[in-house]
């Protein structure tokens, strides 16, 4: 393998691709912000945890000693912009009364169960925020000795406009403070803010509100930004290589992140913020209300009105790699079956490469191959490039099987061991295709076996027998043709 690689990330805070070089190579310090865990895993999930699953994967593959950190937001807070509400899991405990660590426990499981299907691999530290509550105290504690927050009743806000004048508060989102206002709903607990921007860091909980800790300021609950901030900084340092997540989080989750870091500590703690793209299903934003709202066991089981077949969680990560992370990906069930068609034929052309036998010449350059591959993921992971590549590949694989090309030796070990490192360590895919491959080769077996009965009794003149198989064949959908060398079938469904 090459090891001169230099790997270009998109910085969504320069906005332009830039060349990765770690701070203290060679560890890298990794944050994505996980999942909020009061439902039920969906495809908005496994976006981000399959994007930066190829990050992890090809940053360890070349060499680097990644710590990678997910949390679970298992605080509650309201999805998007709101810091005000009824906290999600407390009203699901409070409905169904459980215990609100009961209902958080719950998904996280099945969250795991989710990511084990897609391969994703887990991250080196999972942090819940419910267990750094003392780490976001003194994250907001940091920030009132310094001036950019303030307390109202009992509540701690970030000072937006004191922060702004000093920094720039939207860089991130490539906003000013006057898009933020205009943008800024008119929200519950506003006649606490001094400006309607402030975003809360401490929350005094009302007294329905199950979830709450003691604080200096009151029994409540941290703001929602204040857990990635604390986490990050517990466990990758004050300055660390890269935060990725959903675009939906630049803002205001992210932006406030980076207020935090800079009104607590003095700078920003990431170098490199990277963001994937959303998903859409037949072109629509993906939404309850829609009734697009599609999570994925619906998925793996086929078991929702707009989905005409099950799809394997295979078939769910290949379709996401084709696209690039940076752009937006449409999910509809002729999308997956392509996707489902694809998989299958890279999985076939892997199986093809251990029949092939080799010989002294090659039709095929396996170094070009590579430097393709390897040129494409050091390009802001293009993953679809590469699978671009490997189809052609397969392609090539396939014209040497059928005798119209040759491989060498050592370009067929070359060829494996590529095929091996892009398809199953870099994509993360598994050999969930040969399983079926499996099944259908035992299904035709079978169907061959019967055949042979039938020609038995076909050789002893047992007519009766002979049209009773094919004729039951028949009411199956098998077409049955009589040759002179026996005879052939197939499926017809
Ligand atoms: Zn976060």
């Amino acid at each position: 393998m090459e090891t001169n690689h230099t790997l270009y990330i998109y910085n969504t805070l320069s906005r332009r691709k830039e060349p990765f070089k770690p701070l203290h190579a060679p560890h890298v310090g990794m944050y994505v912000c996980g999942p909020t865990v009061y439902g039920d895993p969906h495809l908005g999930h496994a976006r981000p945890a399959i994007t930066f699953d190829i990050l992890f994967r090809y940053l360890k593959l070349l060499g680097y000693k990644v710590r990678y950190v997910r949390n679970i937001t298992d605080v509650g807070h309201l999805e998007h912009d709101a810091d005000e509400g009824e906290d999600k899991i407390a009203k699901k405990a409070r409905l169904e009364q459980l215990e609100p660590m009961e209902v958080a426990q719950f998904y996280i499981n099945r969250y795991h169960k989710a990511m084990e299907a897609l391969n994703v691999l887990p991250p080196s530290i999972e942090p819940h925020a419910s267990g750094h509550i003392i780490e976001q105290i003194k994250l907001v504690k940091e920030i009132l000795d310094n001036g950019f927050a303030y307390e109202s009743q009992g509540s701690v806000y970030f000072d937006v406009n004191k922060y702004n004048e000093h920094h720039h508060y939207g860089k991130l989102s490539g906003r000013n403070l006057q898009d933020v206002l205009n943008t800024t709903r008119e929200l519950d607990g506003q006649n606490e803010k001094r400006n309607p921007a402030d975003f809360a860091l401490w929350k005094c909980a009302q007294p329905e509100h199950i979830m709450r800790w003691p604080s200096p300021w009151s029994d409540g609950f941290p703001g929602w930004h204040c857990e990635c901030t604390a986490m990050g900084r517990k466990y990758l340092g004050n300055h660390f290589d890269i935060h990725g997540g959903g675009m939906d989080l630049v803002f205001p989750h992210h932006e406030c992140e980076i207020a935090q870091s800079v009104a607590s500590q003095g700078d920003d703690m990431v170098h490199y913020w990277m963001h994937n793209n959303m998903i859409t299903i037949n072109g629509q934003k993906m939404g309850k209300s829609l009734g697009n709202f599609i999570t994925l066991e619906q998925f793996f089981t086929g078991n929702h009105d707009k989905l005409s077949q099950a799809y394997t969680p295979m078939t769910i990560r290949f379709f996401i790699l084709q696209a690039h992370y940076r752009s937006t990906v449409d999910f509809s069930n002729e999308a997956l079956q392509a996707a489902e068609k694809g998989l299958s034929r890279l999985m076939d052309a892997v199986k093809a490469l251990d029949r092939l036998k080799p010989t002294a010449t090659s039709t095929i350059n396996v170094q070009d191959i590579a430097d393709k591959c390897y040129e494409a993921m050091d390009d802001d992971l293009n993953t679809p490039i590469v699978i671009a590549t490997l189809f052609d590949a397969a392609k090539q694989i396939n014209t040497i099987a059928a005798g119209n090309g040759s491989i060498s030796d050592k370009d067929l070990e070359d060829l494996k061991a590529l095929f091996h490192t892009f398809c199953f360590d870099i994509l993360g895919l598994t050999q969930e295709a040969s399983n079926n491959a499996g099944r259908e080769e035992a299904f035709s077996k079978a169907v061959d076996l019967l055949l042979g009965e039938r020609q038995k009794a076909k050789t002893n003149k047992d007519w009766a027998t002979c049209d009773r198989i094919r004729n039951e064949l028949a009411a199956l959908g098998f077409e049955i043709k009589d040759g002179k060398d026996g005879c052939t079938w197939k499926l017809n469904k």
